[in-house]
């Protein structure tokens, strides 16, 4: 099938074998699809449940949870069937919970072979499992963890995590079972973005991306947006997840904004707004945060421009579907180019927002 061609800026997708995870295809000519990982105990189904639903609807399309324990085990079957997303379950060290994930109905299994004991032995009961349930998998190399006949020395390098995940593909394509994608994942972005690199270059499987242990929100948001815009405009990556310590509706957001601002997913809520300076004649800031919370919950792609001063102002407001431009005390409200009023500074943000709902409800009827 034919790939849905970026912009030009952006390199042709590299071409990979699309692998289904229950409605959702990941790979191919799929769209680049954005995943979370609860952080509820998922023996906890209910609490499970609801972070599942909360990760959905910030536009989540992949969630995986993890699986320590029996109890977590057990829990699996209700999860993957009430769940509005595809589930992968997690599993490190026990292999008997690939088996109990696969027969559980998880529409995948994230496996991590060097952490998993005798894991070239049971590849081939693996494949057949999943094979019988239509399970799909994911190879989960991490710096972390890597299996450790891989390594030369101390460090985690780019071909020792290419190497692990090459290896394990191996194994399963041995068994004839193809339906898996990889993951090589680091948190350091620059031997990361190598890694994925030789990766891309050795087969087609579907990429899922990921700097492991990013860090906090700031740095966190920033590692995985550098390494993962490098990679994805070279065309490699089929699914990313963002690694945050912050809650995974966090990780979920910077995802999504990460392929909207390659234009590799639609744009919704988008906020042109300057950065000020001393000519601003509005808290821009202040604005600009408010426009953006009162207008989150929209689904229709607007372009709003928030602006300090007119000397871009104007300009980047009549650009935008909606906008203003600040000085003297006032805002003047620009819709599709057009100035509609003049409010004082105090009405601004009301009148922004009523405007931008007004137009958001016209699109979704149109
Ligand atoms: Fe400064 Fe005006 Fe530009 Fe904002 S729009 S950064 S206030 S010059």
């Amino acid at each position: 099938p034919s790939v849905k061609q970026p912009p030009p800026v952006l390199a042709p997708r590299r071409q990979t074998r699309k692998v289904r995870l229950g409605d959702i295809a990941v790979g191919g000519d799929a769209p680049i699809t954005v995943q979370s990982m609860t952080t509820t105990p998922t023996h906890d189904i209910n609490a499970t449940l609801q972070q599942i639903a909360e990760l959905t609807a910030a536009g989540c399309d992949i969630v995986r949870v993890a699986c320590p324990r029996q109890e977590d085990a057990d829990a699996l079957k209700a999860i993957a069937a009430k769940s509005p997303i595809p589930v992968i379950a997690d599993i490190h060290f026990q292999p008997k919970y690939v088996f109990a994930a696969i027969e559980a109905g998880c529409a995948g299994v994230r496996v991590n072979p060097g952490n998993i004991r005798r894991f070239d032995d049971q590849v081939g009961d693996i494949a057949q499992a999943a094979k019988d349930h239509g399970t799909a998998l994911r190879i989960g190399v991490n710096a972390g963890s890597i299996d450790q006949r891989m390594m030369k020395g101390d460090r985690v390098t780019p071909e020792a995590l290419v190497a692990s995940a090459v290896w394990e593909a191996g194994l399963f394509e041995e068994h004839d079972f193809h339906e898996f994608g990889i993951s090589v994942k680091h948190n350091d972005p620059v031997i990361m973005v190598e890694a994925y690199r030789q990766l891309s270059e050795k087969g087609d499987w579907p990429l899922h991306l990921g700097v492991t242990e990013a860090g906090p929100a700031f740095q966190g948001t920033i590692k995985s947006s550098v390494a993962f815009g490098i990679l994805l405009s070279e065309g490699i990556g089929d699914t990313i997840r963002v690694s945050l310590s912050a809650p995974p509706v966090e990780e979920v957001k910077v995802g999504n904004q990460i392929l909207q601002s390659l234009n590799l997913k639609p744009r919704k809520l988008d906020i042109v707004s300057c950065p000020s300076c001393g000519r601003a004649q509005v808290d821009v800031y202040t604005l600009a945060d408010k426009v953006t919370e009162g207008l989150k919950h929209l689904e229709v792609p607007l372009r709003v421009a928030v602006m300090g001063c007119v000397v871009n102002g104007p300009g980047e407001a009549r650009e935008a579907d909606l906008g203003v431009a600040s000085g003297n005390g006032k805002g003047q409200i620009f819709v599709k180019g057009e100035v509609i009023k003049t409010v004082p500074e105090a009405e601004i943000v009301e009148t922004l927002l009523a405007e931008a709902n007004r137009i958001a409800a016209e699109m979704e009827s149109a």
